[in-house]
């Protein structure tokens, strides 16, 4: 009797130490960041990025699967849907689309709540779906566009997870945003912010991630490097910060290349994150660049730069670690709507 009394306490202890909150300032984010790994990436996209998925297009079999596997990955992690219960997927109806017959479809959204800001919110971004099968049969399976990305999210949530696991509870909620439609014109951001599940003006940062699992044209002797794009146009604080947070734990090479005013990419309007932006939401961008199998059925699984992929996620991670447990938010110092 005596024992299992014991035992019950011992239980009741250890199940109270995971649950007790912790002082953030106290956690080694680096630990963390390193439970981002090339291995776990690979495993997750050979699976997403496979012929399986038929390329994702929007509203199609394929990207239904693709968001059955998200909202599995999340369930098995722990982490909950803002949208309550089991529902993790925010219907966007054909009706949106303008462009082409699309069917009714869905973005994917899991969120962490925050400790002691929780009405602020730092979302974190890609979209899961890609182009399809073309009329010769082709699978274009979008490993890099952006399967990369994708399953980057994935493993930046598992970080957090087991970062709340040991107590560590950011100060800002975090919601894993999987967009839809991005190939169909932005259309499953634009949903979201036209929708958005927190208010806009709560929303503190958006970090958009948009093929960053491979070596862009030009780049071959960039080292590891990311293009970054949008970071200083509507907040400088938002910049410094992830400057500092990259020269104090990784160093990768940031390449701005991309976010000089007049580029004539304009990639800075070209993927999910212009939608927050417009509303006046601090953006980084991340991005690789194009390359030869850029939008090509040949952009597949084998031909990902893990390391590289895994060492980006990382410094996402580690910058939306910055901006989830600030004191501030990022300070808007460049607006471009009119004060209300
Ligand atoms: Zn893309």
């Amino acid at each position: 009797m005596k024992k299992i009394v014991l035992c019950a306490l011992a239980i009741s202890i250890v199940a109270c130490k995971a649950q007790q909150p912790k002082d953030i300032e106290e956690a080694n984010p680096v630990e963390y960041a390193n439970t981002i790994t090339a291995s776990e990436l690979k495993d997750h996209l050979y699976t997403f990025a496979s012929d399986e998925f038929m390329g994702r297009e929007t509203g199609e079999p394929g990207q239904k699967m693709a968001a059955e596997y998200l909202k599995k990955e999340y369930q098995t992690l722990g982490i909950p849907s803002p949208l309550g219960a089991d529902d993790y997927f925010q219907e966007v109806p054909s009706s949106v689309f303008t462009r082409g017959d699309v069917k009714d479809t869905e973005n994917v959204l899991a969120y962490i709540k925050g400790s002691s800001l929780p009405e602020e919110v730092l979302v974190i971004s890609s979209h899961y779906d890609h182009l399809g099968v073309d009329a010769e049969g082709n699978i274009f399976n979008g490993a890099d566009d952006d399967g990369s990305g994708t399953v980057a999210i994935l493993e930046i949530a598992e970080a957090f997870k087991k970062a709340r696991e040991d107590g560590f509870t950011p100060k800002r909620s975090i919601l894993f945003l999987n967009v839809t439609g991005e190939e169909k014109g932005l259309v499953g951001s634009k949903y979201y912010t036209d929708n958005p599940v927190f208010p806009l003006s709560q929303t503190v940062a958006n970090l958009n991630i948009d093929m960053i699992g491979r070596i862009g044209e030009g780049m071959e002797s960039a080292g590891d490097y990311v293009y970054l794009i949008g970071s200083d146009r509507l907040s400088t604080e938002l910049h410094d910060l992830s400057e500092e947070v990259n020269n104090k734990y990784l160093n990768v090479n940031l390449d701005y290349t991309f976010n000089e005013e007049g580029d004539p990419n304009r990639f800075y309007f070209r993927s999910d994150h212009y939608n927050f932006a417009k509303n006046d939401i601090p953006v980084i961008f991340y991005f690789n660049g194009v390359h030869e199998d850029y939008h090509r059925p040949t952009d597949t699984a084998d031909k990902i730069e893990y390391d590289l992929l895994a060492k980006r996620a990382k410094l996402i991670f580690l910058t939306a670690w910055e901006v989830a447990n600030r004191d501030e938010r990022p300070f808007v110092d460049k607006p471009t709507l009119p004060k209300s």
